[in-house]
């Protein structure tokens, strides 16, 4: 059947009407893909499938928000629209503000986009502006500018952000058969996402389409984990740039999540999360880029401390994790290239190749 976009697809569920006009690219339906090599190194009781969100139209979840968003922003009359963001956020509202033929700005902080994300942008036709920043201060700004002008906001303070996103929670019960997982773990920016996915979780349960409701795994990155200290983080850092937040907009509603679901937000390392990165990609042949992989480092890192051993499965002889992949890792090919073995170069010379090789290592 051809994708006809989330909110046609969970259209009851969605704050449409029948008059509405619907921008999509045909976003959501994302593979949840079985991680049989990592379940087996993290913890032998688990179970792990990753939520494939990079193969979303612009690469990443924030399409699943920006469908909804931009949807009501044309309904509602606006001519334009603007966003502060770590580079993904950017992205999708410059697609889909493209596809509605409406204008689209973005505030992003100097010189800390990742390179797939700013070309985006820009070559959807967006007015890119990069501001002497960061980002909390990049949103302070476009929420006041907002406020004050005729432009929709399409950060994930629009509520229509966290609607359509909380979409990827009831395609996680769907491909399941009714049952939530055990576990999700995700990483944690401004905290929209973790949000939703909750939000996404407690409808379903309520309307009797799930059975349960899974315990909630946020991971920040070490550097720039406000939630985890309870307190607002001024200079945020990490290589993780999608996470790179000091204060989040949605930190009410991410406790909120933990809280109730019984689960926990913490922290990873850029060396946890840059080792989770590689192993996604080296032992599962999924590429995610950075921030992605948090939830991946924290699972390991939880793992480790023992978290699981007591743990029993709902519904089998595994704990099924559902981990969220919020981006492709072709959005930062730079992350990828420092991360990796570095290529060699020699002559075109058939002895000399089986030699960079090291083919009598690998075959014997
Ligand atoms: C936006 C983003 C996040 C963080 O999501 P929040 O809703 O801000 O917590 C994580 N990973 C990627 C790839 C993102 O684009």
């Amino acid at each position: 059947m051809r994708n006809e976009g989330l909110i046609n697809r969970y259209r009851d569920y969605m704050p449409v009407s029948d008059d509405t006009r619907i921008v999509t690219l045909s976003e959501g339906s994302t593979p949840l893909i079985p991680a049989y090599n990592l379940s087996k190194a993290i913890h032998p009781k688990l179970e792990i499938w990753l939520k494939y969100e990079g193969l979303n139209p612009t690469g990443s979840f924030k399409d699943r928000g920006m469908t909804m968003a931009i949807t009501k922003a044309v309904e509602e009359g606006y001519k334009a629209v603007m966003c502060a963001s770590t580079g993904n956020t950017s992205a999708s509202a410059a697609a889909y503000a493209a596809r509605a033929g409406i204008r689209c700005a973005v505030l992003i902080p100097e010189g800390k986009i990742a390179l797939g994300k700013l070309s985006q942008a820009m070559i959807h036709g967006a007015k890119v502006i990069q501001i002497r920043g960061n980002f909390d201060e990049a949103l302070t700004q476009v929420r006041k500018i907002c406020e004050h002008n005729p432009i929709a906001l399409v950060n994930s303070v629009n509520p229509f952000r966290i609607e359509g996103q909380k979409s990827g929670a009831f395609e996680i019960v769907d491909d399941f058969e009714g049952v939530a997982p055990d576990f999700q773990a995700m990483p944690v920016g401004n905290a929209g996402n973790i949000s939703a996915y909750w939000k996404g979780y407690t409808e379903y349960h309520a309307a009797g389409k799930s059975k349960n409701r899974p315990v909630m795994l946020g991971f920040q990155a070490a550097g720039s984990a406000p939630i985890v200290l309870g307190h607002p983080v001024e200079q945020p850092q990490t290589f993780a740039t999608a996470i790179r937040i000091g204060n989040p907009a949605s930190w009410k509603t991410a406790e909120a999540a933990r809280d109730e679901s019984g689960g926990l937000i913490d922290m990873v390392t850029d060396d946890e999360i840059r080792a989770a990165y590689q192993k996604l990609a080296a032992t599962e042949g999924v590429f995610c880029e950075p921030a992605s992989a948090s939830g991946v480092a924290g699972l390991i890192k939880l793992s480790a401390a023992g978290y699981f051993d007591d743990k029993t499965p709902a519904h089998s002889d595994k704990i099924r994790v559902t981990c969220i992949l919020t981006g492709h890792g072709l959005k930062d090919p730079d992350s990828a290239i420092a991360s990796a073995e570095e290529t060699v170069t020699v002559d075109n010379d058939e002895a000399k190749i089986l030699d960079a090789i090291g083919l009598e290592a690998v075959v014997a």
